[in-house]
């Protein structure tokens, strides 16, 4: 089938429940799709192309199994969750023929609701960007006009769910990594609520702020991949044992946005924001308001000191957390090295990239003595009135509602020359990770200078993703679907 990739999840699933299409039918036609446009696109660091049509055939072999709620789909997961038996570079020349032993909970998650892994997806090393250009394996291109960025980290997902290379993906977002790139290219990306979903067998990138989360092109089939991988387990300890509503059936039972109240912060509708960008969100909201929605402004008046405290914290858990990797345990090992510190260094220079390098330095910095009080312990107290600010708004309105990003996807290099410039293009999305809580991107339209596709927003309150979804199905039903994308 041919046009088997124009199918969304939900669809597929249902074909292939029902026996119309086989499990082995997805995958091959799945891998076909990949093997035209990844050419141009460039989403994936490792196509399992045998092993998944392998999978695929056993899955045929015992029939359709209703209990299994993936039975069949295939999937891609970003390159910085465990698969075992592919390799987990995260992005990194450090990593480039690492092999992990386990499965991640969510990989297994996956496998057990009857998803076939068709590959893993390029990202920024190890999660460090907002544009998959830093990737060690060369960038991803956006499906949309391969001239320009995917965004990132996640932009390897994000691209192949837009290009059809897969019906969902898996991302990870510690400051934006899921909904941005969602954004960009045109899916819908959710970033649960922190301890939401066990990153067991995900690279730490910042601790306390990373979260796994699924992207796919439509709200429902973002929910279904939801549904499959959250939930409690004990292997992390950051994972909540909170009861997890039936998402999908949320999804399906809200109709209207009757009696809702949707917080509209000042600080993210101001200055800085791309004028087609504010246009198609603003429509956006005028839908929820036709729909029932009651617009309430609120104020998250700490947002301006957003991006120096969240790159402070995380550049300060990235130093920490990337310290394993040293060439003893992990990766690469430089071979010309006389003693053990001299590998240490030539190790890490040679596997580690430049804005990796330059993180684990200036998080190393900020935690060092004399310094830490200045930088580590300011940026955890404003960690704090940024959490207070969004209980203070989320008072007075169910979900908050903004842009996820200031612009559309620019073009690939237009940011090497200044890191600080790409930074700051994070400003509506970190301040949900320091608050630990759940947002979604979702697709409003096409850019009217552009004509790329523009994200739209929603925050909510922790473990409200089945209202994030609930909305964002209204929302998506009254603007329509984008077209498919233009670029390929
Ligand atoms: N762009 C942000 C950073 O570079 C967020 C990345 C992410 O969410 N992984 O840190």
């Amino acid at each position: 089938m041919s046009d088997l990739h124009t199918m969304t999840l939900a669809g597929l699933r249902e074909a292939l429940a029902a026996g119309k299409i086989g499990a082995g039918e997805a995958t091959a036609a799945t891998l076909e799709r990949i093997a035209a446009v990844e050419p141009k696109v460039r989403a994936f660091v490792t196509v399992a192309g045998e092993r998944a049509l392998a999978e695929a055939r056993a899955l045929d072999a015992r029939g359709p199994d209703p209990a299994r709620p993936l039975w069949g789909v295939p999937v891609a997961v970003k390159d910085v969750i465990a698969v075992k038996g592919m390799p987990t570079t995260c992005g990194s020349r450090i990593l480039e023929h690492f092999e992990p032993c386990y499965d991640a909970f969510v990989v297994r998650r996956l496998r057990e609701a009857g998803a076939v892994i068709v590959g893993k997806t390029n990202m920024d090393e190890f999660a460090m960007g907002s544009s998959t250009e830093k990737s060690a394996f060369g960038p991803t291109a956006n499906p949309w006009d391969t001239t320009r960025v995917p965004g990132g980290s996640s932009g390897g997902s994000a691209a192949a769910v837009a290009a059809g290379q897969c019906f969902g993906a898996l991302g990870t977002d510690t400051g934006g990594s899921i909904r941005q790139p969602a954004s960009f290219c045109g899916c819908v990306g959710l970033k649960p609520t922190y301890g939401r979903v066990s990153r067991w067998g995900c690279v730490a990138y910042g601790s306390s702020l990373d979260q796994i989360g699924p992207m796919a092109r439509t709200v429902q089939d973002t929910a279904l991949l939801f549904q499959a991988i959250a939930g409690f387990d004990p292997q992390d300890s950051t994972c909540v044992d909170a009861a997890l509503p039936d998402t999908p059936a949320a999804l399906a039972a809200c109709e209207d946005l009757a009696g809702l109240r949707i917080g509209v912060p000042r600080e993210y509708w101001g200055q800085g924001l791309a004028p087609e960008v504010e246009a198609a969100c603003r429509a956006a909201l005028d839908a929820a308001a036709a729909r029932g929605a009651t617009l309430v402004p609120v104020e998250l008046p700490h947002t301006p000191y957003a991006v120096a405290a969240y790159y402070i914290i995380a550049m300060a858990e990235a130093s920490s957390n990337l310290a394993r990797f040293d060439g003893v345990r992990y990766g690469l090992r430089d071979k010309d090295a006389r003693e053990l510190l001299d590998m240490y260094v030539r190790s890490r220079s040679r596997g580690f990239g430049e804005e990796v390098q330059r993180r684990i330095m200036i998080g190393t910095y900020v935690l060092s003595a004399g310094y830490y009080d200045a930088y580590y312990r300011k940026a955890a107290q404003v960690r704090r009135l940024i959490r207070q600010d969004f209980a203070e708004a989320l008072k007075r309105c169910d979900v908050l509602c903004g842009p996820v990003s200031p612009v559309t996807a620019w073009p690939l290099g237009a940011m090497d020359a200044d890191p600080v410039q790409m930074y700051l293009m994070d400003i509506f999305t970190i301040s949900l990770n320091l608050a630990g809580l759940p947002g979604l991107s979702l697709p409003v339209g096409l850019g009217a200078d552009s004509g790329l596709p523009v994200g739209l927003q929603l925050l909510g309150p922790a473990f409200g993703e089945a209202r994030l979804l609930a909305v964002a199905g209204v929302l998506e039903r009254a603007l329509g679907p984008l077209p498919a994308p233009a670029g390929l």
